[in-house]
Formats: C-alpha cells, structure tokens, sequence
C-alpha cells in the first residue's frame, strides 16, 4: 500500500514539474528570450486537454481558403478564436477548436494553370505551407478533426447531401440568364459582378448567357430563415440581423410553379404573388420576352401560349409583355381582372381581352386557400420574398465537386446511386489550357444506372459555397465512413458556441451555411435548426497606403517622406496621397506574419494583433501599436524579476504602520476582484478582448505603483493578484505566462495555499479561470442636485438600472448587498456622491 501511494506522489510531481522556468530573469526580456521561452513552452501550449466529461465548447473560426500565405487577417482571426478557446477552457469547459480548408474554387485553378501543374498538386503544397505557418502562431487547433474539402472523403459527403436535396424536389435543373465570365469561363453570381457589369475577378465585362444550370432552392426555407433571424437562440449577432433580413427580403408572396409547352416540350416556371387568391382566380399572365423560356421559343416561331396552372387546373392565356412594371425581381405576373380593379386597368391598356364581370371574394379566406392547395398538391405555396432567387450552384470548371447525375437518353436525369459515391474528379497531368470535366471524353462516358445504357456523366461542378455550407458538421465527426456525420455525434457539440470570420462572408455564406442547416434539421439528422449561436464578424486589418497624386499609381512607403502634414516622394518630392485599405501586394501596403514572427515571436504578434482595438472594429495597422505592447511586456517581466528578487530577500523589519499596510492590502484586492469582474465580462460576453487585455494592464500598473517591498513580500494578497494576472493573460500570450507562471512557482516563501483559486501544483494553463472573492464594488455617479432627494432605496434602483450592473447579475454573483458610500466626489458632471454596489459570490 504505502509503496503504491509513494509511487502516485512521485508520478504527480513528475507530470507537473518537468517544466519550468528558464531563470534568465537577471536579463532584459528580447527577442531571442522570447523565442527561447516559445521553443520552451511550445510542446505544453499546443496539447489540447483531454475531454474528461467537460462540458464542450465550440468555437469555429472559418477555415482558411489555401492560397499559399497566412495573411494578418487570418492572424487576426485565429488569435481570436484562439483567445476563446482557451478562455473557455480554464472555465472548466472541453474546446473544440477544429481546423480545414476550404480547398476547391477558381482561385488554385487559375494559379495552377499559370504554373502548368495541377490544381491539386499546387492546393496540397499549400495547405502545407500554411499549416506550417499556423504552427508557428502556437494556435492550439484540434488537428484531429482536419478536413479538406477537396478531399474525396470529404467531398463524397457533399455530393451525398446533394443527392438528398435532389431527392427531396430541392435540387433542380433549369435554363437561366447568368453572368458569364469569358476570361475564366464560368458563370458568376450577381455579388461577383461589380456596378460597372465586369468580372469581381478577372475584370472583363460580363456577358449575359442563357444556360441550363443546377439551382438549390433556397426559396423554400425563405421565410423559416428570415423568422429564425428574430429567434433567442442567436446572440450577439448585431447588425448582420439586418444584413441577411435585408438579403432574403420581407417573405410576403408566395411562390407557384407554373408548366408551359415550349417548342413541343412541357418546360416548368416560377410565378410569384403577394396576393395567393390569384392562383385560384387569375385570369391572364404576362411575361417579360428576356424569360428564358420565351428567349427559348423566339428561335422557333411564337404561337399563341397557353400555361397550366396547377393550382386551378386552369389554363391561362400568356401574353410576353417588356413594358409593365413587373414585382422586384420578377419578370413573370398573374392578374386577375375580375377582383383586382388594377389587373383589370392594366389588362384594358395593353389590349388583353378579359371578362367585364366583377367577383367578390373573401380575400383572406381564399389566400389561404390557396395556399394550402399549392402545398397539398405539391406545386409550391411557401412563402418567399419578391426578389429572392434560388441558389445557382453550376460551375464550368474543373476544381471543384462534381455534382453527382448521370444524364441518360431515355431515363432523363438519373441521380448516380449512393454507393457509387464519391464521383472523383479525374486526375489531370498538367494544367495546360482551361480544363473543363466537359472535355475529358473518357471521364464523361459512363452506363446509366437505371438502363445500363450508354450515358454521359453531369460536368458542372458546385459552387465552393456549398462546400462550405456544412463543413462545421463534418468537423464533429471527420472519420465517418457512413454518413456525412452522425446525430450523436453533433447533438452534444451544436449549435457552434461562436463563429468567428470576416463580414465578408456575413451574407452569402451564412444564409448558405443556415439553409443548410435547415435542410439538414429537416432530415432529422441534427439537434437545432439555427448552426450558429454567436457571431464575432471581425473588422478588416488595413495598411496605410501611398500614391503618387498625379498618377494614382502606388508606391512603396519607403520612397515616401512625410513633411509636416503632407507626404511627398523622396527623390521628385512629388505629392502624395495616403490612406487606409485593405492589405495587398500591388498596394505595398501588407504586412508579412512571417516578419512578425521572426522580429517578435508569436506571443507578441499574438497580443499585437488583439490589443487596443476590439475583434469587431476595422484594424489600422502600424507600429504606433508596438511601442505599448513591448513595453507592457517588458514590464510584466520586471514584475516577476522583482519579486523574485524580493521573495529571496525578505526584509526583517517591518517599516509600514498596520494601517498603511491594511491600505495598500485592500487596494490590491479591490482592483483585483474589480478587474477579475470586469475582464471576464468581456472575454465571456462582448468579446472585446482588447477591453478585457487593457484591464490586464491597469492590474499590472496597481502591482508596480509604489508598491512597498513589505507589501510585496508579505501579503497574500499581492501573490494572489499577481497569480491571477498571469492565468487572465495565459489565453492571450500562452508561452510567455507559462514562463511567468514556473517564475511564481519558483518563489520562496510562497504565502497562500493549492486552493480552488490556484493549484501550485499545475501550469497556467491548467489553471481555474479567476473569480470575484468577497464583494466586488460598482460605483454609481449622480449629479449633485439629485443628491438631496437621494433615499437608499432609489439609489438601489438607480443602480440596477445602469446597463453594465444588469449584466454583470447575470453573471455567477450568489448574493447582493447594497450600500450608500457618503463619499462626496467631484467629476465632469460637477459635485456628486459615490454610491456602491456590492457582489457577493
Ligand atoms: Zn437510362
């Protein structure tokens, strides 16, 4: 017995103590200190904690498209999840904090064919590089749940999911104007089309093409997504509430699919109305001549159109109409001329003859009606708005899924059967020349599984957003051979915890990635509709850039001198033009992730890049910040030093009363519950982590102002507050606290106990996330002409009524006690009186 439990002790200090401090304290911390404190701590920053039943917490930060190079925007973007995760984690919480790549798109293909290799020799040497790169930062991601989905494991699940839209009626193929791109030869949506009609890409001006295309119908979940937007379950998520109401439009129509006879074929077409009954009553169509149907039947001679409406049974007489004015979007419209006075105005003027009886109706009984015989025949009946289109999802190139239909003679359109999933791409040997699946004869042929007949394969691939339309699923289950993922699997982790990403992708890909969520609710395969529970849409990281005024062409910053407020060029003194943009080469305005690693160290990049300005904001970038981080750093080091110092040389006599000792005890453990309250409010809930580091700062100046060595040897308070400083930064800068945390272990003399609040036997990063002890004061600030009428418990009222008291009572505060504090003060607002709230957890 007594040998085993000798054996536990010694295993114990042996987990826990084989790292510690390097001792270079007598040193200025630099940069190689730092680097060599990095390489030190490198093996404990990045193993992720076990799940041991925790609760789980997921935070997703988008994954990174594979261009070659982190950019500071990624920076930005990992440090912020990153931060998160590991605040979570010492809240006792299990962080999932996956990792992937987002790897299909036109972007590798273009590249790969400048350098005549294949898209996916080039992709893979670039998620390599990156991955690299992403080590480098001591970003603690859950490798295990890498994906790729440009991996046929991963893809295989796409096209699987594709298949289930298909068979659900969601799938669809139809002919469509679209924007067609004849440099890269591939339609583009709307949003890739700048004002000027030219290519978001290539530059060229786009041309308008009729094609079959794949669409998604997105429109079917319109409204449930606008609805869901107002839902509780979503937090934080600000103005992109307005952003992605303002994309899917107010859904106050309802959608009929309509067939008409073209060239001797039966072609199907949407006709939207706010006014259902229509679709009961409707007495003529029209429809703009730029239809695709109609674009259809010019080539072939026009008749008479008659449609079938599916609703009624009836037929409609169409009539191709350019000069009406058509609902936003729409260029087909039902009238009615027997209950709408306006249809019957509109039906005189453009000679379309109709019945001169009147009906009446009750409107609302009979749009109701409507629509429920719409949905009941199965034609359509949800509601959507005007102007929403479905989902076009056709890409003519070849980087990218394969959408999984064989297109068969006397079969039609035959889904390829699951088992025979993944279609792969075709490996191709070089890029040489635009290569399309349409072209590779060998891979187009194939036997339709209904008939076993001779058949072609489909060649459009699919739009990388639907890729990356459920990816956040796949990342709690990236080993599943048998289903895109499992329910049990993603009932515990989901809805995401908080997403983090640019505002770039605020729009198309979360009104994507929530559709899919949707569908996929609607399968019964997940816990909630909603993917995503909080949003932090980071602000872009900007350079300050220069350009010659008379020519508008960019110049680097180092041919530019600043003379009193104006900037002009070095050697023409010619004037100069600067502002802030977005980051790129051709703007000399970047900044390179790998310099700052190798002039600072990851830490200090990391805490660049997240000090002074919140997640949210747009990021100025320039070395102004510098100046303040080294400094802070550098301070945070003399702190240790000199209380290393000062611990192995304990003064003997006392030279402070007890009341000036008492004083200096309180204010350390007052700012330290205040600043322990206020910085886990902003980790936790607004996620302004600069906020949250800059209280980190005021707690470091309260250990450093006039602190009397007495005070720092000797109370428990100081230890404490200096404890709890290092394990509030650890999320932040993880290798630097770690060293700062084996100094503190190291320390003589210690004073306080292994407690609930720290455990001296474990590293920082396995501490317990401070809490307040004791209470924890809030101050109120009247004017003083309230002061007179003040009563107690009007002060208490007042208080609770202040925004950040509501807030911090949400948070763990057990009990609360109020007090008023008599203490006059004078601020901006004039003479006043402190009134204190105090926490008690
Ligand atoms: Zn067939």
């Amino acid at each position: 017995m007594r040998r085993t439990h000798l054996f536990r002790n010694f295993r114990q200090c042996f987990v826990y103590r084989r790292k510690s401090s390097l001792r270079l304290w007598e040193q200025d911390i630099n940069t190689e200190i730092k680097l060599n404190i990095e390489k030190q701590w490198s093996n404990v920053v990045r193993r992720s904690a076990p799940n041991n039943g925790m609760k789980p917490y997921y935070v997703l930060p988008m994954f990174p498209y594979p261009s070659g190079n982190l950019h500071m925007g990624h920076v930005r973007v990992y440090s912020i999840s990153d931060t998160i995760a590991r605040f979570e984690q010492l809240n006792g919480r299990y962080s999932i904090h996956p990792i992937g790549w987002d790897a299909f798109g036109l972007p590798a293909e273009n590249a790969a064919i400048e350098r005549n290799i294949p898209p996916s020799q080039w992709t893979k040497s670039n998620i390599n590089s990156m991955k690299n790169q992403l080590e480098k930062l001591g970003f603690n991601f859950d490798w295990k749940r890498e994906i790729s989905t440009c991996d046929p494991g991963y893809y295989k699940w796409t096209q699987f999911i594709f298949l289930k839209l298909f068979e659900k009626g969601l799938a669809y193929q139809s002919k469509a104007q679209v924007n067609w791109d004849p440099v890269d030869m591939t339609v583009l949506a709307d949003e890739q089309v700048d004002d000027l009609g030219c290519s978001w890409r290539s530059g060229v001006k786009v041309e308008k093409k009729y094609l079959t295309q794949w669409f998604i119908k997105t429109t079917k979940f319109a409204k449930a997504l606008y609805d869901g937007l107002d839902s509780d379950e979503l937090e934080n998520w600000k103005d992109i509430i307005n952003l992605q109401k303002h994309w899917i439009g107010e859904c106050d129509g309802v959608v009929v699919t309509f067939k008409l006879e073209v060239n001797g074929e039966m072609k199907t077409f949407d006709v939207w109305t706010s006014e259902p009954y229509k679709f009961i009553h409707g007495d003529f169509l029209i429809i703009n001549s730029s239809h695709p149907l109609i674009q259809d039947l010019k080539s072939h001679g026009r008749s008479t159109l008659v449609c079938l409406n599916p609703v009624s049974n009836c037929e409609l007489p169409v009539y191709v109409v350019d000069d009406f004015n058509y609902p936003e979007g729409r260029n087909v419209y039902i009238g009615c001329s027997q209950i709408d006075s306006e249809d019957k105005k509109a039906a005189q003027l453009l000679n379309i003859p109709v019945s001169r009886q009147q009906l009446k109706i009750d409107i609302e009984r009979e749009n109701s009606q409507a629509v429920e015989m719409a949905l009941k025949k199965n034609v359509g009946g949800h509601f959507v708005s005007s102007k929403l289109k479905d989902w076009l999802i056709s890409r003519q190139r070849y980087w990218g899924t394969p959408i999984p239909i064989i297109h068969c003679k006397t079969c039609g359109t035959v889904p390829v059967p699951y088992e025979d999933l993944p279609v792969e791409l075709p490996e191709i040997q070089s890029s040489a020349g635009i290569q399309t699946l349409e072209k590779l004869e060998h891979w187009k042929k194939c036997i339709c599984p209904k008939c076993q007949s001779s058949a072609t394969r489909e060649t459009d691939t699919m739009d990388t957003f639907v890729d990356s339309s459920w990816y956040y699923y796949r990342f709690l289950d990236p080993n599943n051979k048998l289903m895109p993922f499992s329910k049990e699997q993603v009932v515990d982790h989901m809805p995401v915890d908080i997403y983090v990403g640019g505002k770039e992708h605020a729009v198309l890909h979360l009104y994507y990635a929530r559709f899919m969520s949707y569908f996929l609710h609607s399968l019964g395969w997940t816990p909630t509709k909603e993917p995503f529970k909080k949003l932090v849409v980071q602000g872009m990281v900007m350079g300050q850039s220069y350009k010659l005024k008379s020519s508008g062409k960019y110049i680097p910053p180092d041919r530019v001198e600043k003379v009193g407020k104006e900037y002009i060029e070095k050697n023409t003194g010619e004037a100069v033009i600067t502002q802030w943009e977005k980051m790129s080469k051709s703007k000399y305005n970047g900044e390179n992730p790998e310099r700052l690693l190798a002039t600072y160290g990851c830490d200090t990049t990391r805490l660049l890049i997240l000090a002074d300005v919140p997640p949210a904001t747009p990021r100025r970038w320039s070395d102004a910040t510098l100046p303040g981080v080294l400094n802070w750093q550098h301070r945070l080091w003399m702190t240790m030093r000199e209380f290393l110092n000062h611990r192995n040389n304990v003064p003997e006599v006392n030279t402070l009363t007890p009341e000036e000792y008492n004083k200096h005890e309180y204010k350390i453990w007052d700012s330290r519950n205040y600043l322990i309250a206020t910085t886990t409010y902003h980790f936790k809930h607004t996620q302004k982590l600069s906020v949250g580091i800059s209280r980190l700062q005021s707690l470091t100046s309260v250990l450093r102002n006039k602190v009397p060595p007495e005070v720092i040897t000797k109370s428990k308070e100081y230890e404490k507050a200096l404890a709890v400083l290092i394990i509030m930064l650890a999320p932040v800068t993880p290798h630097f606290c770690s060293e700062l945390w084996a100094g503190l272990q190291s320390a003589p003399h210690r004073l306080t106990e292994s407690s609930n609040m720290i455990d001296w036997g474990k590293g920082v990063l396995e501490q317990t996330w401070p809490k307040v002890d004791g209470a924890d004061r809030c101050e109120l600030k009247l004017k003083s002409s309230d002061l007179l009428s003040l009563t107690h418990e009007k002060a208490v009222q007042m208080m609770l009524n202040q925004e950040s008291v509501k807030k911090r009572l949400t948070t763990e505060i057990h009990k609360t006690k109020f007090e008023l504090i008599s203490t006059m003060i004078i601020d901006d607002f004039g003479k006043g009186v402190a009134s204190g709230l105090h926490m008690i957890s």
